[in-house]
């Protein structure tokens, strides 16, 4: 294993994924460490994202409530996929409807002030 040579930041200088999980394995170089613990007082989104992981590391039942929650999401959204799927078809005969009825409006008018 050559971790040395592993980067940890990335192009715009935030931590790799891979840098973030050897960190929280606790399997990088104590100069490393130090790196990232520097990088990490500095720079709020990478601060945040260690939390995340490492909460999500921490509770494996978090992690199956969330699948049992994204589950039950996706079943939702599947049975309302038909309505979604027809919306775009709604609203283009609305648009349609209220464009016919506008244009019977405006000839009554033209006639009626043509009679007139
Ligand atoms: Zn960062």
């Amino acid at each position: 294993m050559n971790r040395r040579n592993k980067r940890l930041f990335n192009v715009g200088g935030c931590l790799t994924l891979e840098a973030i999980s050897d960190f929280l394995k606790g399997t990088l170089a104590p100069h490393d460490i130090r790196k990232i613990n520097q990088h990490l007082e500095n720079c709020m989104v990478c601060s945040e994202a260690l939390k995340g992981f490492r909460n999500q590391r921490r509770s494996g039942a978090m992690r199956s409530d969330i699948a049992f929650l994204s589950g039950k999401i996706r079943k939702r959204y599947m049975s309302h996929g038909r309505v979604n799927r027809l919306m775009p078809f709604m609203i283009i005969v609305s648009v349609l409807l209220s464009l016919i009825l506008l244009l019977v409006v405006y000839y009554i008018i033209r006639n009626f002030l043509a009679a007139g």
